[in-house]
């Protein structure tokens, strides 16, 4: 594309006709504060923070295209004192005693009043207040806060796809609002978290991250999320020289969920309050006891003749390797893993997508960041929505088409005068499987029961029902233990979590799980991501991989 020539600052430049001015400064290391404007929304200018004076008119850098001859000027005394003129607005407008606030110490609108040197009201403070929104069981909302700077509403429709968040009124009394004026618990809100993680100030806050510390405070680590098999990236922030996570945001670069994470990855993995499995525990005459890690060592080495193993899809693929060396391949899933139709198509190309076919799951409930991905399509770009499922679907509010799934042949019909249809699907039959095969415009999307469900795939660990002398089982998901045939056998567990189904294990192990965990798994898409340790456990359980690492002789210390 060729260039234009704009002056800024007095300085001739050439710079990409497609771009905003704000674009461009950026570009050229020039600072112009904002506050309604972030990166990965659509610039509105209606802070007006942003302004830059081209020609003697002042106009906002995030809106404004650049254009040939602009005489671009970022820094004249009209430019300051526009900026500082609505800054002392701002803060006139609402609550914003900055001391008694959350955020205080990372708000943007508290930056930029030691950017402006702003030291006292300048303008009467409009002493109205308004309601606080404590509703909801992971989020506030202290509207006496609030910029109306519309980056909340934006996130959770341009981006998570949820179009919950809106305004009512109009001026000084408009308020962001949840569907039509419903307290934010009681409305059609999902928890994704994302409006608190884009706004700037403390109107919208994680209520279980208050307090606990700052983002200065906070090591930031990177990594993916494990608690299903989309494996959205993750921003966490652990308290600095503590054992414990502040607060986790969707990570902006992620390649699988570019920022959205759903209520699972955000709020639920840092509430985790099932009970954990402690120690080690044989079962003897007179119920279990607690034994030693030297004697689990010596009653492996003495069960592994004749020996099974039986894994579920929460193992990393590091773990399941070792397993597979220590039992020589056999080793068995507990669950299905082969996906009836292949997966054809990425997580990308869902925003390119005209009609979307889900079929047998809830996306608001399970696999909530390709529920963001379908939504902000059909509710943003109106693409077409067909649900196929046999009960209530949450989705179905929104589809163009619902089917009972028995009535899938009848949707046929539908489906093949479209161009391209992309097919979202948890689980098929037989006959299901042949009835969308047989559609040549359509790509599929398999979403797994686990979250390495296409690690099992690709080390060919294949569902199957064995019996043994000695049986060994890996895993968090464990109530598919009832089906195996294991009543005649000597059993070991090694698992995270208590479960009704631990009685018949001989032997019992708690193992490391969640932040306490790092390991490679392949998400649906067949990307191979990683899980960073985060934390250190809390509890008296092994470390999986080190375990059987040792037991296989590749380490020397057991933990
Ligand atoms: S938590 Fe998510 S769905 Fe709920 S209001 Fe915020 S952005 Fe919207
Ligand atoms: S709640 Fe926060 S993000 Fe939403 S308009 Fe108010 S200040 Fe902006
Ligand atoms: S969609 Fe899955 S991987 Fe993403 S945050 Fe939710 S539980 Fe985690």
């Amino acid at each position: 594309m060729e260039k234009i020539r704009i002056r800024v600052n007095g300085n001739e430049v050439e710079v990409s006709p497609d771009k905003t001015v704000l674009q461009v400064l950026k570009e050229l290391g020039i600072h112009v504060p904002v506050l309604c404007h972030y990166e990965p929304l659509m610039p509105q200018g209606s802070c007006r923070i942003c302004v830059i004076e081209d020609r003697g008119v002042l106009k906002t850098a995030c809106t404004t295209p650049v254009e040939p001859n602009m005489d671009i000027k970022t820094d004249t005394p009209s430019v300051i004192n526009s900026r500082k003129l609505v800054l002392k607005l701002l803060f006139s407008e609402r609550n914003h005693y900055c001391m008694y606030c959350e955020v205080t110490g990372e708000c943007e609108l508290q930056d930029l009043g030691y950017e402006f040197g702003l030291d006292h009201f300048e303008f009467p403070t409009y002493e109205r207040r308004f309601p606080v929104d404590n509703s909801h069981d992971f989020i506030m909302i202290d509207h006496n806060r609030c910029v109306l700077c519309r980056r909340c509403v934006r996130a959770c429709s341009e981006i998570a796809g949820h179009y919950v968040l809106g305004e009512m009124e109009r001026g000084i009394d408009t308020m962001i609002i949840a569907d039509m004026n419903l307290p934010l618990g009681s409305s059609s809100c999902v928890s994704c978290g994302l409006c608190a993680q884009v706004c700037p100030t403390g109107t919208i806050i994680d209520k279980r991250a208050s307090y606990l510390g700052r983002e200065l405070q906070s090591d930031i680590i990177y990594s993916n999320c494990d608690l299903c098999p989309v494996g959205c990236g993750l921003e966490i922030y652990k308290k600095k020289g503590a054992n414990f996570i502040i607060k986790i945001y969707g990570d902006w670069n992620s390649d699988v969920s570019y920022g959205v994470l759903c209520k699972v990855g955000r709020f639920l993995s840092l509430y985790d309050n099932k009970e954990r499995v402690k120690g080690i525990r044989l079962k003897d005459e007179f119920g279990y006891r607690r034994i030693h890690e030297d004697d689990l060592l010596s009653l492996i080495k003495s069960k592994l003749n004749n020996a099974i193993a039986y894994v579920d899809g929460s193992l990393f693929n590091e773990e399941l390797e070792l397993i597979r060396e220590l039992f020589k391949d056999k080793v068995y899933s507990i669950y299905p893993t082969e996906s009836p139709i292949p997966t054809n198509i990425n997580l990308k190309d869902l925003d390119n997508g005209s009609f979307f076919v889900v079929i047998g799951v809830d996306l608001n409930r399970e696999y909530g960041t390709v529920g963001s991905f379908v939504k902000r399509n059909v509710i943003g770009k109106k693409a077409k929505l067909m649900v196929v499922d046999k009960g209530f679907n949450s989705l179905a509010k929104i589809a163009d088409y619902v089917f009972n799934i028995k009535d899938l042949g009848l949707a046929l019909d539908i489906l093949k005068k479209e161009k391209e249809i992309i097919v979202i699907y948890k689980s098929l039959s037989k006959d299901e499987g042949k009835i969308l095969e047989s559609l040549s415009n359509a790509r599929f999307l398999h979403l797994p029961l686990e979250t390495n469900t296409v690690g099992l795939q690709k080390l060919r660990i294949k569902h199957d029902k064995v019996s043994a002398e000695n049986v060994f089982i890996f895993g968090r998901n464990l109530e598919g233990i009832r089906d195996l045939p294991i009543e005649n056998s000597f059993t070991l567990i090694f698992t995270p979590y208590e479960n009704n189904q631990l009685y018949k294990g001989d032997v019992i192990v708690g193992v490391n799980d969640g932040f306490e965990r790092e390991g490679t798994f392949y998400n649906l898409e067949g990307k191979k991501l990683r899980k960073e340790k985060v934390l250190k456990p809390a509890y008296d359980v092994i470390d999986l991989k080190t375990f059987l690492s040792y037991v296989l002789g590749k380490t020397e210390k057991v933990s």
